[in-house]
Order: C-alpha cells, then sequence, then structure tokens
C-alpha cells in the first residue's frame, strides 16, 4: 500500500479566524475533509515575545502605518518550515510577481505551500530576502491584507490536484490552458428574452464547435488581452510572431 501525503498548506496571519473560510466549500472543502490537502494556520502572534504580543512597528524613514517586524514573522515561518521542509515560501504582496495559472500549477504537482500574509504597511524587506520568499501578487489591487490572496490561491492549487476535479477535461479547456481565454459558455433556455444561442453550438458538429469556440477564444484574448496574445502567437509560430492579428481575418 502506498500512503499519500496530503498536499500541505501553511498559512502565516495575524487572522487565523478567517481560514479555511470560503475553503471550507465545494470542491476544495471535500478535498479537505477527505484528507486530499492539509491546511495549518499559523498565528503569527504567538511568536511575538512581548507581553502584547507585538507584531508591528513603525517604519523607519517615517510614513504612515505600521510594518510587521521581521524577528517576529521570522519565527514563524522557521517552525512552519520546520514542521514540514521542502515547500516553496510565499508572500503575497502587490509588490510581488503576478499569480499566473502556470505557477499554480506547479505548486499543485508540488508537496505544499508557505503563505505570509502581511496586513499593516507590509512586513520588514530584511525577512523577505533573508528567507528568500518568492513574492507573489494576486493583481494590480491593493487589499487590505493577505488573506484573501492566499484564500485565492490555495482555491486555484487545490482545484487541480488529483482527484478533487470531477473531468481532467474541465482543467485542460479552460482559461490559460493554451496561453487563451476561454470560449464563451451557454446552456438552456435556448431562447432567453429574445437572446438566441449561437448556431455553431446547436449543430451538432463537433469539428465546427471545436473551430468556433477556439476562433472565439482567440478573439476575446485577442480584444482583450494582448499580452496573452502576443505570447500566444509567439508560441505557435516563433519566426512569424508578429502576424496579422485575427481580428482582420474576419
Ligand atoms: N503598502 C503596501 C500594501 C500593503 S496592503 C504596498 O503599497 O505595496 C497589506 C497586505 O495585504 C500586504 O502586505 C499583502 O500581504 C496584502 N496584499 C495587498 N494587496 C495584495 C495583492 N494585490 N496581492 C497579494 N497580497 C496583497
Amino acid at each position: 500500500m502506498t500512503i499519500c501525503m496530503p498536499w500541505h498548506a501553511s498559512v502565516l496571519t495575524i487572522f487565523p479566524e478567517m481560514l479555511p473560510g470560503p475553503l471550507a466549500f465545494s470542491l476544495a472543502g471535500r478535498a479537505l475533509e477527505t484528507g486530499v490537502w492539509r491546511l495549518d494556520c499559523v498565528n503569527i502572534r504567538e511568536f511575538a515575545l512581548d507581553r502584547h504580543r507585538t507584531v508591528d512597528d513603525e517604519p523607519f524613514g517615517g510614513g504612515a502605518g505600521m510594518v510587521m517586524r521581521p524577528d517576529v514573522v521570522a519565527r514563524a515561518l522557521d517552525a512552519a518550515v520546520a514542521s514540514a521542509p521542502d515547500r516553496p515560501l510565499l508572500y503575497l504582496t502587490p509588490r510581488g510577481r503576478p499569480l499566473c495559472q502556470e505557477r499554480v500549477r506547479q505548486l499543485a504537482e508540488g508537496q505544499g505551500v508557505v503563505l505570509l500574509c502581511g496586513r499593516f504597511e507590509g512586513v520588514d524587506q530584511r525577512v523577505v530576502e533573508a528567507r528568500a520568499l518568492e513574492e507573489v501578487s494576486l493583481g494590480d489591487i491593493v487589499l487590505s491584507g493577505g488573506e484573501p490572496a492566499a484564500i485565492a490561491l490555495l482555491d486555484a492549487c487545490v482545484r487541480l490536484l488529483p482527484g478533487v476535479m470531477g473531468s481532467a477535461q474541465s482543467v485542460s479547456e479552460e482559461s490559460f490552458a493554451d496561453g487563451l481565454l476561454e470560449y464563451p459558455q451557454f446552456t438552456r433556455p435556448q431562447d432567453w428574452q429574445g437572446h438566441a444561442v449561437p448556431a455553431e453550438l446547436l449543430s451538432g458538429h463537433h469539428a465546427r464547435i471545436r473551430a468556433w469556440r477556439k476562433r472565439q477564444a482567440e478573439l476575446v484574448t485577442e480584444m482583450r488581452r494582448p499580452d496573452l496574445w502576443v505570447r500566444h502567437l509567439a508560441k505557435q509560430a516563433p519566426d512569424r510572431a508578429a502576424i496579422r492579428p485575427v481580428s482582420a481575418e474576419m
């Protein structure tokens, strides 16, 4: 019998009650219950040494807000690493590299993650460097804390763990799987408030449906995400990366 270790997430936060939050529901919740993954919440405050359990202090150089102390955060990180080494250490921050599905896929294939959630103005940069934290952003927005970002990251990873999603096809066809956004989806009723479903989808002709969906995926990606589109073109035909836009072919 092979013993399968659960994918192991540790979340370092001063608000451990925020987790599992939405991760207790649906796919992720069921997978948590059945032991596909495991969640440890580490309360950073428990690693403060003073009577008041202080985790933050004023920024050197002045300015608004408080900064999380490197000594307290490092103790919390070191404890999480000691409990299960060989997991990447991520710090959620708007200064990080934007999270992408490719990175999510890599993380889901590993043994788990340690996620550091900032609060206040963030974490002292020295601990980020001393512990070689990978700085990851949820996007060009500023949250009030890292917890919602950690929850989003875990949700994205857990649904990819073996056995969590019903159909492997959903994963291989969804947005970003091939560098494109997904084609639009339609369901019943066939006629809704005078809006019809695209005729191609009713044709029953699989090749035509596939071609239509591919075209729609290309169009929406080109229009909304020129960054993804350019990369997609370069991958398709590296020597013709500057070929004419798909919309010009219409
Ligand atoms: N002063 C910081 C923002 C701090 S927000 C700045 O301007 O960059 C407080 C905490 O919320 C951060 O430490 C981080 O952990 C979290 N956070 C905010 N926005 C985020 C984002 N886009 N992605 C990931 N984490 C974020």
